[in-house]
């Protein structure tokens, strides 16, 4: 169906992107301003962008998340209230990193070194108050006797080798209050349901936005045209950066943000274990401690039959290019140290994400490059009252998380709401 069939061609409001983001947008608006006109339009065939829940060992199997997975700072986290609302269940198993968290490295005497050392980096980050910001490889002493293990939990966290990004941005990093939870039916099937109930047409790319007329946006499509009063642009930076919606006229200013908060690179990949009983349930392990290359695996989630194996930075970009066979090869070497080597005759390999070559995303999590942690600002900033942004990379301090995401979509829905 063309667009321009949709509503006639006009509509008060589109929002792009049906991420996080865009859902929470559009859901703020609707009960903001239940008058106006709103569409969702979305690149992909799916809702829920970097949330994405897939069910591999069949429908009634284990839900595992692609994507975003924990609910951080699950008390002051909007999702946590939308999941119970929804009907949705909160699991508040303790995170692996969390007190009360499972962690096979426990029982080693060097686990409690490892941890102090990386906590110390975490607080020299926040402490950080130099003038000009640096990168994050700056505040790592060479003679760190456990550099290794901060550069592999650092790009964990950021999703990009440490001389990458910057400290500044890191030390504003605050997700908020709270434990970190699951939802049990998957992040993903959480921002998909919320999202139903929002007009939403799939599968349509948005172009080209041109704000020159001054009573009406025009937006191109590659299903036709849409007119639209105000618009809401809750996208990747990767995806603004690569300039592939134009604006008329142009935005630098977003642009050059966008290109200076790119997206980092985690992917997850699942791992099936025919002989769970061998192995404990929500238990985390590191890969090595001695080679940032290394994998964190959280042991049978939710007690399913699995191992979830998450990489990042340079590590993470070299096994999606090398595709799933690599990425088995590389944890099962990596499992056999930790767990023994008979562990291999028990495990095959799931499924894995691909977020780099995820074509309307690019990417995992926003990081700011040295310098740029103020651009989250320049990236969120309205133009004249018409065109809105949202996305995790928006967020000052919850930049890279999926509530992060859900609060820059309520502030513009308001200000939608306020500007019509
Ligand atoms: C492996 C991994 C683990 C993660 N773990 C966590 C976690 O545990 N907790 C957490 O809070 N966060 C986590 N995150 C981050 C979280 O998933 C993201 O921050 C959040 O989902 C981003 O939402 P968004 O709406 O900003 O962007 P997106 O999810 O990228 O949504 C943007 C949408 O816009 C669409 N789009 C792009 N271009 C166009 C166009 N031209 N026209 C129309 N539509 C377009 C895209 O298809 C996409 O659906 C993780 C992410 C990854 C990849």
């Amino acid at each position: 169906m063309p667009i321009e069939s949709w509503r006639g061609g006009e509509i008060d409001v589109a929002v792009i992107g049906a991420g996080a983001a865009g859902v929470a947008a559009a859901r703020q608006l609707q009960s903001l301003r239940p008058d106006l006109s709103i569409v969702l339009l979305e690149a992909s065939s799916r809702v829920g962008g970097r949330a994405r829940t897939i069910h591999p060992l069949g429908a009634d199997g284990v839900a595992l998340d692609l994507g975003c997975g924990w609910l951080h700072g699950a008390r002051t986290n909007e999702w946590t209230g939308v999941a119970e609302k929804i009907g949705l269940t909160v699991d508040r198993t303790p995170a692996p990193w969390s007190d009360g968290g499972r962690q096979l490295e426990a029982a080693d005497p060097d686990a409690k070194a490892a941890a102090a050392a990386t906590a110390d980096f975490f607080e020299r980050a926040d402490a950080y108050d130099g003038v000009v910001d640096t990168d994050l490889g700056a505040i790592v002493a060479p003679s760190d006797p456990w550099r290794e293990r901060i550069h592999a939990v650092a790009a964990f966290v950021t999703g990009a080798e440490l001389p990458k990004s910057s400290v500044i941005d890191l030390g504003r990093y605050d997700p908020g209050a709270g434990p970190d939870w699951r939802v049990r039916e998957g992040y993903g099937t959480l921002v998909a349901t919320y999202g139903q109930s929002v007009p939403t047409v799939l599968d349509v790319e948005v172009t080209r936005i041109d704000h020159s007329p001054a009573d009406h946006i025009l937006l191109s499509t590659t299903f036709g045209e849409l007119k639209a009063r105000a618009v809401i642009i809750a996208v990747s930076t990767n995806v603004l950066a690569a300039e592939r919606i134009q604006f008329w006229p142009p935005l630098p200013d977003k642009i050059e943000a966008a290109a200076r908060l790119p997206l980092g690179l985690a992917n997850k990949f699942f791992i099936r274990v025919e002989r769970p009983e061998l192995l404990p349930t929500d238990t985390h392990a590191m890969g090595s401690r001695l080679d940032r290359r290394t994998g964190a695996y959280q042991l049978r989630p939710f007690g399913a039959p699995v191992i979830e194996a998450y990489f990042a930075g340079d590590l993470a970009l070299d096994l999606e290019r090398q595709g799933l066979d690599a990425a088995f090869a590389f944890s099962v070497e990596q499992l056999q140290h930790v767990l023994g080597a008979d562990i291999a005759t028990t495990l095959s390999p799931l499924a894995m994400s691909g977020w780099a070559s995820e074509p309307f995303v690019g990417g995992s999590y926003s990081y700011a490059t040295p310098g740029a942690s103020d651009l989250r600002g320049v990236l969120a900033a309205p133009c004249n009252d018409r065109l809105f942004f949202a996305g995790e990379a928006c967020s000052r301090a919850r930049y890279s998380t999926a509530h992060g995401a859900y609060e820059t979509g309520a502030v513009a829905a308001q200000s939608v709401a306020k500007a019509l």
